[in-house]
């Protein structure tokens, strides 16, 4: 049963700062938005074992590998201010002895990110789990992620609105890594443009930045250097830009949905911009992606209102939003800077936040001076 709490705010949020109204034994006890994992090792047909990592001879994939990664991501996701983190609901072995089509060991040794460039491999797989649903126990209710020896890295697909994740042996505590691959599930696009789908000769030939959907990230190209993404953007070099432009070159330059981390920058992937963050919460919404997670964002903003409370409608007022957010509580309201000038009363167990970008008032029509994030 819900505690209801009933409180007057008439206060001001800082950055970073949030407001926790969540009564202890809520549906949602932490203020977060949880979204679920359900992950699966796909077996060696020949003698059943999980796979290897090549770059740990001799030892199998375990449980902790996986939590080292999710425990990744949700530091990433901490950084960012947003309330989501990754639960994982099971780590499943799928497979037989054999291995014969339609049995999941069929794909233990094939490498979809290699010797898949046109995805005709993982289409079948998923074709074939769409046909055949219980040895592959894919789920509606959380992100499909599916381990085999083989893969070289990571990759994402969907297909009849099925999506997966399939991770090789090598890549499974790479936390970033499968973070990019779910930014991919909830629509983000690389930095240099196109939805996650590697085109051909992308890397070495494609000359003219892409369009990411993101209106904060500026032009990138997977081969180029600071200095390039500063010249093209900019004027000057890298080192000669103002600290606030330095910030938008590192913003792609570390950016988990670039391609980064390969040279010449090799950077540890670690960004996500308020862009990206604000595309990824409007696709939990998704009549399919909504059954992965729990709760939901409401955004407020008096700049540019609108009546859904998404990122790009928001609501103008903090009242409507509270009045959307489920009675049971688990639903986050993110406040765009601004000062919201009315009396809030909050009578549902709800989380209030506000973002990297700046600080929001409630009660009151002055507005903070805007505080540096660096
Ligand atoms: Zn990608």
């Amino acid at each position: 049963m819900a505690i209801k709490t009933k409180l007057l705010i008439a206060f001001t949020f800082i950055i970073g700062f949030f407001f926790n109204a969540s009564p202890a034994n809520s549906v949602d006890e932490d203020g977060v938005i949880k979204i679920h994992l359900s992950y699966k090792i796909i077996l060696n047909p020949k003698n059943l074992a999980r796979p290897n990592p090549y770059s740990q001879p001799g030892e199998s994939v375990t449980d902790a590998m996986i939590e080292e990664a999710v425990a990744e991501m949700n530091a990433l996701l901490a950084s960012y201010w947003r309330g989501y983190r990754f639960e994982v609901d099971e780590i499943l072995e799928i497979g037989a002895l054999g291995g014969f089509a339609p049995d999941p060991g069929h794909w233990f040794d094939v490498d979809f990110v290699e010797v898949d460039k046109k995805h005709e491999l993982i289409n079948e797989m998923i074709t074939t789990l769409i046909n055949h649903p219980q040895p592959y126990a894919w789920r509606e209710n959380a992100i499909n992620i599916y381990i085999n020896q083989a893969t070289s890295g990571a990759k994402w697909r969907i297909k009849k609105f099925k999506d997966v994740i399939v991770m090789g042996a090598d890549s499974v505590s790479a936390g970033w890594l499968l973070l990019h691959e779910i930014g991919h599930y909830f629509d983000l696009r690389h930095t240099h443009g196109d939805l996650g789908i590697a085109l051909p000769n992308q890397i070495l030939g494609q000359k003219i930045p892409g369009d990411d959907k993101v209106d904060d990230t500026i032009n990138d190209l997977a081969n180029w250097d600071r200095d390039d993404i500063a010249a093209y953007n900019f004027t000057g070099k890298y080192d000669q830009l103002q600290p606030r432009q330095k910030k938008q070159v590192d913003d792609v330059a570390e950016n988990i949905m670039s391609y980064h981390f390969l040279k010449p920058i090799k950077a540890i992937p670690k960004c996500l911009t308020e862009g990206q963050l604000d595309r990824w919460a409007d696709t939990t919404l998704d009549f399919y992606r909504q059954q992965v997670r729990d709760g939901r964002t409401w955004f407020v903003d008096r700049q540019t209102p609108g009546h859904e409370g998404t990122s790009t409608y928001p609501f103008d007022s903090v009242n409507l939003a509270i009045a959307a957010a489920n009675s049971n509580g688990g639903d986050i309201i993110l406040l765009r800077p601004g000062a919201f000038n009315e009396a809030v009363t909050i009578s549902k167990p709800v989380t209030i936040r506000a973002t990297r970008k700046g600080p929001a008032s409630i009660g009151t029509s002055i507005m903070l001076a805007e505080i540096s994030t660096e």
